[in-house]
C-alpha cells in the first residue's frame, strides 16, 4: 500500500490566493458588470525590456543553428551570467564572491522552498509573522514542524512578530534557533531595516551557530541610503548566511524564470558529532542531482539586464512601479489610512480602520469600490488587522483605484 507524506496533511487545505481568486469569482458571478481593479497578487504587469528581448531572440536564434546550438548547460548556471551578476549586484558595493558561490535558478520560490533539504530535521526554525508563506510550507512539508493551531502557527516553529510597537522588525528570538528566513524589503510589510539592525542578526546568528536564510528578492526596489541590498555587506555574515535573489520583480521575469542564491563557502552546518560541513558543496550536490539548470536563452536574456542599455530599461521599469507604490502610499496617508512600506519596495502595507478583521476589509474594498488587495491574515497571525496592496499595476489603474479608495471608502 502506498502511503502519502502526512506532513503534506498538516497544510491548511486553502492556499491565500486561490481563496482570493474563489470570493473575487463569487462576486464576479454576481456582479458581472464589476469593474475590478487588483493590486493584490505580487506579479508584474509591465513587458520585458527590449534589450532583454533581443538577446533573448538573438540566443533562441543561436540554438537552432548547428555551431551555435547548446545541448546541458551547467546546472549552476553559465558563467557568463554569473560573472555580470558578481561584477554589478556585489562588486559595485564592496561584496566579493566566487563564481562557485552563485547558482542560478529557475526561481526565489524554488531555491527557499528547497534550501531546507539540505538541514537536519530536527533544526528549529524562525521566521518573522506575518511572511512570505513558501519558508513555512516548505519546511513542513519537509516534516520539520508539528501540527498547526487554530492561530494558524505550526509547532517548532518561531514566529518573530513584526507589529507597529517594533517598526514591522523581527524581534531576535527568545529561544536558540537554528535557521532564520529574513526577507528585505519584506514582501508583504514593504519595510526594510538597516545595516546595524541587520549587524544583530549576523551576531546572533554567529553566536548561536545558526543560518540566516536571507531573501533579497525585492532588492532592486531599495530606495534609501544604508539600507543594506545583500546581508554580505555586513561583517561576518559570509560564514552565517545565504541570500536569495530574483529576476522576478528586478526586470519582469516571473514567467520567464530566472534567479540565483549566493552560498559562500564559509557557511556551515554541523553534523550529530558538531564536525562542520561546508553548506556550497552540499547544494552544489543538490542542484546538480535535482535540477538540470535555466535554459540558455533565458540566462542569456538575464544577462542582457546588465548592459547598459538593459539597466537603464531595467531601471525605468522599476521606477514605473515605484511611482505607483508613492502614488497608493500618498493616496492612503491622505485618505487617513495608517500605511507601512512602499518606499523601498513595491508593498504598501495598511492597517484596516477600526480594526476590522482583515478578510472582512477585503469584502469591503472589493464590494464598495471593486478594488482587490490581500488580507494581512493570509501571511501570519500576525498579519490581522492589516492588509497588502502592490505597486504592480498599471498606472492609470493604479491611480483609479487609490481614487476609489480616498472617495468611496
Ligand atoms: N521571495 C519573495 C519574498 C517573494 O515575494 C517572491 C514572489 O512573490 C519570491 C521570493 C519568488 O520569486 P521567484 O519569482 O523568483 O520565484
Amino acid at each position: 500500500m502506498a502511503r502519502v507524506n502526512e506532513n503534506y496533511l498538516k497544510l491548511p487545505g486553502s492556499y491565500l490566493f486561490s481563496e482570493i481568486a474563489r470570493r473575487v469569482n463569487q462576486y464576479k458571478k454576481e456582479n458581472p458588470d464589476a469593474d475590478i481593479i487588483r493590486l493584490g497578487i505580487g506579479d508584474v504587469t509591465q513587458p520585458l525590456a527590449p534589450a532583454v528581448v533581443e538577446a533573448m531572440k538573438k540566443a533562441v536564434a543561436e540554438m537552432g543553428s548547428p555551431d551555435t546550438f547548446r545541448g546541458y548547460g551547467p546546472e549552476q548556471g553559465y558563467e557568463f551570467l554569473i560573472e555580470q551578476i558578481i561584477e554589478n549586484d556585489f562588486r559595485s558595493r564592496g561584496v566579493e564572491l566566487a563564481v562557485d558561490e552563485v547558482f542560478i535558478s529557475d526561481g526565489a520560490k524554488t531555491d527557499t522552498a528547497n534550501f531546507q533539504e539540505i538541514f537536519g530535521i530536527n533544526n528549529i526554525l524562525a521566521v518573522s509573522d506575518p511572511v512570505y508563506p513558501v519558508y513555512v510550507d516548505s519546511n513542513v512539508m519537509a516534516g520539520r514542524t508539528g501540527m498547526v493551531n487554530d492561530k494558524g502557527q505550526f509547532e517548532k516553529i518561531v514566529y518573530l512578530p513584526c507589529t507597529e510597537e517594533n517598526g514591522m522588525k523581527p524581534p531576535l528570538p527568545r529561544t536558540r534557533v537554528d535557521m532564520i528566513y529574513l526577507c528585505f524589503p519584506n514582501n508583504p510589510t514593504g519595510m526594510t531595516i538597516s545595516k546595524e539592525e541587520l549587524k544583530v542578526w549576523v551576531d546572533y546568528a554567529r553566536e548561536n551557530r545558526s543560518v540566516i536564510l536571507f531573501d533579497a528578492a525585492y532588492e532592486a526596489y531599495i530606495r534609501e541610503e544604508g539600507v543594506p541590498h545583500s546581508i554580505f555587506e555586513i561583517e561576518g555574515a559570509r560564514e552565517v548566511a545565504v541570500e536569495f535573489r530574483s529576476f522576478s520583480k528586478t526586470a519582469g521575469f516571473t514567467g520567464t524564470r530566472c534567479a540565483y542564491t549566493i552560498v559562500p563557502k564559509e557557511v556551515k552546518a554541523y553534523d550529530s558529532n558538531d564536525q562542520a560541513h561546508s553548506l556550497n558543496p552540499m547544494w552544489l550536490r543538490r542542484q546538480t542531482t535535482k535540477f538540470n539548470g535555466v535554459s540558455y536563452p533565458v540566462q542569456a536574456a538575464a544577462a542582457a539586464t546588465f548592459t547598459e542599455e538593459g539597466k537603464k530599461q531595467v531601471r525605468e521599469i522599476i521606477d514605473y512601479y515605484m511611482e505607483n507604490a508613492r502614488i497608493i502610499r500618498k493616496g492612503l496617508e491622505e485618505a487617513g489610512y495608517k500605511v507601512f512600506g512602499g518606499v523601498n519596495a513595491p508593498y504598501i502595507w495598511l492597517k484596516t480602520p477600526g480594526n476590522m478583521r482583515s478578510w472582512d476589509f477585503f469584502d469591503k474594498l472589493m464590494r464598495q469600490v471593486h478594488v482587490v488587495g490581500t488580507p494581512g491574515a493570509g501571511f501570519g497571525a500576525h498579519g490581522e488587522g492589516y492588509f497588502r496592496l502592490t505597486a504592480f499595476a498599471t498606472r492609470a489603474n493604479t491611480e483609479r483605484a487609490i481614487e476609489r479608495i480616498r472617495t468611496r471608502m
